[in-house]
Order: structure tokens, then sequence, then C-alpha cells
């Protein structure tokens, strides 16, 4: 039976380590020089994902087996999951802070788990019904997507329209179905358009004009990049020579092309000409891609130059055509400048420069263009470019400036299916706060990101080379949800809690606190000491705003 002693003075207490007496009398005083707090840094998987998902957060759920509630977390963000778990570059997981440690979380095969979950379960998010305020979206491509799935989420009437029959912009008429499965794409696509309507195989500018939606209380312009650039070579109107998306939105249309016994020459290093190169070999050509710089240089994603390398595909670098013409048996000759790079240009890249003396020629018997597409505004009258390159709108009639809206690849910034998405979803809160007559909450300041030095590693277990090489080899995890769950369990949870009990456990003075708001230290007992901050694993904790050494 326990007995309650009191003791009148210090000098009565037995001789205890101070872990085993009561605490309460030992208050800090006034001389504590630093204090425990949160730092409040962003994972840096969140900080690096175009579409703005909390990566962290749904890789937290997805540990706690409830993947329900993780679909709807990265929906809130990016309502095409499958999609990007297919065809995203990635960035979140090239910035794990688990790269050095092991090897980075395979952040996409997760994201395309968790939105396969959303297709294998038919999940539909509850639809409010719709109020009095209309919107026009134009393009269905992701940014497109977004914006009017977002809308019609909050109530909004919404009419999508697109050129093409079916919805899904690039996402439907680019990418290989190699690369993205159609099947995938349907069905994300379902989901997504729920309670929008979409009207195909109708164009701006020549079917419809902006003034025809004038009764549309407000307009998103999401027509996307589709005009391919020029080479500028003599002859490139000539047949056989053909621009590599239109070639692309051909074979995904499902027009039958063969080219068995064909020497296809593919212009250009960006993802189209990755894609038009991988599908032309597909379809039995002998393919080579001429690019006018070196690999380094490319602007295709770096995964796809090394999926390209794998297959029977001949790159031949610092190559520029300059002149085709036609050969007496319907072939084309193509003459080439050897290049070598020179001065950076503007954009930081080497200039290439031609080589004298060193041309040659290539026959083919079909060559694709892909160096690039520019938008076309000519379709909605007014817009256009300053010489700046932002968009200018002071041309455009002053009844629908005021209520257009534009994203994705039409703006000034990064072309990938994320950056899109995070446009359109974007163009939905602007376009909802202007339909309310309110004013868009600015975006908080940029939060520090939580790097290696943040993380407490000691506490994490280093995978073994065989899982690290299994993980390394670029094929993400296996397809099943217990996969999904042991990726989770390797998140280091970087700059946020998860509630491991450390701090608390660890403090000497039991000043720390869980409450609602999460760990905090009880400023009467807490001493300073740092021990709550340097065994915390996640970098959640900070002395004074940085760690004690
Ligand atoms: C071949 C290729 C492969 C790519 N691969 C990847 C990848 O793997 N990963 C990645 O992240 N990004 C990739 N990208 C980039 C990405 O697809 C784009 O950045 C993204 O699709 C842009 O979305 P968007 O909604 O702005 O435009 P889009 O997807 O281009 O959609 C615009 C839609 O508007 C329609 N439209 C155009 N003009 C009109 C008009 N006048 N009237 C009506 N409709 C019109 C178009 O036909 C299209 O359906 C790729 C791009 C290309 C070209
Ligand atoms: S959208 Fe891209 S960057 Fe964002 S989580 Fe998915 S794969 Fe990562
Ligand atoms: S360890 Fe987890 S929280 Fe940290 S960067 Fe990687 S995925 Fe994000
Ligand atoms: S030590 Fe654990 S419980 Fe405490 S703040 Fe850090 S992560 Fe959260």
């Amino acid at each position: 039976m326990s007995k309650f002693v009191a003791f009148k003075t210090m000098s009565e207490m037995p001789e205890l380590p101070v872990s085993q007496a009561r605490m309460s009398w030992n208050k800090t005083g006034s001389w504590r020089s630093s204090t425990p707090g949160h730092q409040g840094k962003l994972p840096p998987c969140n900080f690096n994902c175009p579409a703005g998902e909390d990566i962290r957060g749904y890789l937290d759920l997805m540990k706690k087996g409830k993947v329900s509630d993780a679909f709807k977390l990265l929906t809130k963000a990016n309502p095409l999951p499958a999609v990007c778990g297919n065809v995203c570059y990635h960035p979140c997981q090239t910035n794990c802070n688990r790269h050095n440690f092991d090897t980075e979380l395979q952040i996409r095969s997760v994201e395309r788990l968790i939105g396969d979950w959303g297709i294998e379960t038919g999940f539909r998010p509850t639809l409010p019904a719709t109020g009095s305020k209309r919107v026009a979206v134009i393009g269905a491509g992701p940014a497109g997507l977004a914006a009017a799935h977002y809308l019609r989420q909050s109530g909004v009437n919404v009419v999508l329209y697109d050129e093409n029959k079916k919805p899904g912009g690039i996402l439907q008429y680019g990418i290989p179905s190699y690369r993205l499965d159609k099947d995938v794409l349907k069905a994300e696509l379902d989901r997504v358009l729920d309670g929008v309507e979409f009207k195909g195989n109708l164009r701006l500018g020549s079917d419809f004009d902006l003034a025809s939606l004038a009764e549309f209380d407000a307009i998103f312009l999401a027509t996307g990049a589709h005009t391919s650039k020029r080479m500028y070579a003599e002859g490139e109107d000539l047949p056989g020579v053909e621009s590599g998306l239109g070639f692309l939105k051909r074979v995904n249309s499902g027009e039958s092309v063969q080219f068995e016994g064909k020497q296809v020459l593919v212009v250009g290093g960006g993802n189209t000409a990755c894609d038009v190169a991988r599908t032309a070999y597909r379809l039995g050509g002998s393919v080579t891609v001429a690019y006018r710089r070196t690999e380094h240089e490319m602007p295709a994603f770096a995964e796809e130059v090394e999926q390209m390398k794998t297959e029977p595909i001949d790159l031949e670098f610092l190559v520029a055509p300059f002149r085709l013409t036609p050969t007496t048996d319907g072939r084309l000759c193509v003459a080439c400048h050897r290049m070598e790079l020179g001065e950076p240009d503007d954009d930081g890249r080497r200039r290439p420069v031609v080589i004298d003396g060193a041309d040659f020629d290539i026959t083919v018997d079909v060559v694709f263009t892909a160096i690039g597409e520019d938008p076309d505004l000519s379709a909605a009258a007014g817009l256009d470019y300053d010489s700046s390159g932002s968009l200018d709108l002071s041309q455009v009639d002053p009844q629908l400036r005021d209520k257009l809206f534009i994203g994705g690849d039409i703006l000034p910034q990064p072309r990938t299916v994320p950056h899109a998405v995070a446009s359109g979803r974007l163009a939905s809160e602007q376009i909802n706060a202007f339909l309310q007559g309110v004013q868009v909450a600015k975006p908080s300041a940029v939060a520090e990101v939580a790097t290696e030095e943040d993380v407490n590693f000691a506490y994490f277990t280093r995978l073994n080379a065989a899982q690290r090489a299994s993980l390394s080899s670029g094929q993400g995890i296996s397809s099943d949800k217990a996969a999904a769950t042991d990726e989770a369990n390797r998140c280091l949870s970087c700059g946020v809690c998860f509630e491991c009990d450390n701090c608390y456990n660890f403090c000497p003075d039991l000043a720390v606190v869980r409450t609602p708001d999460g760990y905090q230290a009880n400023l009467d007992y807490c001493k300073g000491c740092g021990i709550c901050a340097k065994e915390c694993p996640s970098g959640t904790l900070g002395m004074q705003g940085g760690r004690v050494a």
C-alpha cells in the first residue's frame, strides 16, 4: 500500500533521482534560454508536387490502411491520381529526403494505387445541387478537366467544350496508350466529369466564338499548345513530313498506321519526340531520332529518355536537318548539319553551332517534326502574348474580359500534367471567388522545407541492398495495397508530427504535454535542454526555430 509523505523543506527529502520524484516543484524559473516549438516546415515531397498534393498526409493515411481517406485527401488537390500516377515526372520523389538514406519513396506508384482504388471501387464524390451560376470551360485537357470538376463540386453548372470527340486533351490524343492505358483514363474521366456537361466536336473560333458565351457567368480558356513549331528547313512541307503531335493524334484516334520496313526520322528532343519515336517503333518502323544538342540538354523527362534508350531506337545527337528533297523512289533525302555546342543561350543551355564542312545525308521514308508546340490564341478574339511573353487581354471585348480566366499550357509555365491540373484547380478557386464577389485569399508565405538535416535517421531502418535495388529499378512497387502500405511505412514524415511520443517520453522534466493541437511544451517546466527536438525523428520540433546541436 502506498502512503502519502509530505516534506516541509527540501532538506527533508531523501536522496532520489529526479525521475522518481514528483516534478511539480521543479519549475524552471527565469534562466531558460531556449524553448522548443513546431518548426512548421513543409515536407519536400509536398513542396515539389506541382499539383499541390498533401503527399505526407495521404502516406500517413495509407500507413493506417485508410485508403478511402487517402483517396479523398489526394483528390482534393488532384482529381487525376491514376493518370498522374502513370505519367507524372514525379519531382515529389526526386526530392524525397529518403533519397540518400536508401532510396526515395515510390510516391508516384502509391499515388497510382490510390487512383486505381478509386477506379476499382467506382468511387463517386457526393455532388451538391447546382445553383444559378454557369461557367463555360473551353478545352478538356487536364487544366479544363480540373477546373470543371472543382467548379461542379462547388455547385456551379459547368459546360465543357472541346474540339475533339472525347475529353482528355493530350492525355487522350497525345500520350500513347503504352504509357497511359485508355481504360484507366476513361474511368478517371468518368468520375471527374460526373455532373459536368461535356460538348465535344465543337471548336472555338470556327463552331462558336467567345462572344457566343456571353450568357455564362464566367469562361475558362484552357486550349493547350497544339501548333507544332516549324523546323525552318527547306522542303519541310513535302509529302512524307508530318508534325509529331499530329501523328500521335491520328494513332490515338484509332487510325491504322503501319511502318513495317520503313525508315522513320524524328526531329526533336522533347517528350513529343520520345513518344513519336517509341510509337513509330511499335508500328514496325526503324526509327532514328535527330537532336541538335546532346542528351544532357534534352528537354524530355529523363525517365522518358531512359526508357527510349532501352528500345532499338537510334539516337543521333548534335544533328540538325536543314534541307529535305524527294528521291526518285518516293523517299526523302534529309541533308543534316553536324553540330557542336557553343556558348550558353538565354535558357542556360549551350547553343548548338554548325560544324562547317561536316554535312551529311540520311534517306528515310517518313519525317516527324517534334521540336515543340505553341498555343494557338487566334480562336480567342483579342487574346495575345505581349513582347515579354505574358498574356495580353487588353484587346479582348471588355464585356468578356472581366469574366475570362485562362490556364494550362497557354500560360507561360512548365508544360506538364500536374502543372495543368494545378492551374485548373486554382482557376476554379478564382472563378468561385469572382462569382461570389469576394477576394481570393492570398497564398500564405512559402514555408521552409524540411531537409535531411532536420530528420533524425537513427529512428529509421535502412533498406537492405536487395530491397534498394528492386526499388531503384524504376519499376516502382507491385500493384497491391500491402506494397503501398509498406512503402508508406518508409515515410520519414519530414517536418510533420506523426505522434511517435518521443518528445513526451524523453523529456526529463515531463514538460511535454499532449494537447488536441499536438505536442506542446509546458514552459513552466521546460528547461530548454533540447532533448525533445534532438530526439524528434521527423524534425517537427526545433529549439527557438532552430535545432539544438
Ligand atoms: C506528346 C506529349 C506527351 C506528353 N507527356 C507528358 C507526360 O508524360 N507527363 C506530363 O506531365 N506531361 C506531359 N506532356 C505535357 C502535358 O500533356 C500538357 O502540359 C498538358 O496536357 C496541358 O494541359 P492543358 O489542359 O493545358 O492542355 P491540353 O491537354 O493540350 O488540352 C487542351 C484541349 O483543348 C482542345 N482545344 C484546342 N483548341 C481548341 C479550340 N479552339 N476549341 C475547342 N477545343 C480546343 C485541345 O484539342 C485539347 O483537347 C506531354 C505533352 C505532349 C504533347
Ligand atoms: S502529381 Fe507528380 S509530383 Fe505530385 S505526387 Fe503525383 S507523381 Fe508526385
Ligand atoms: S520521407 Fe516522406 S515526407 Fe519525407 S520527403 Fe519522402 S515522402 Fe515526403
Ligand atoms: S518527437 Fe514524435 S511526437 Fe514529438 S513532435 Fe516529434 S514526431 Fe511528434
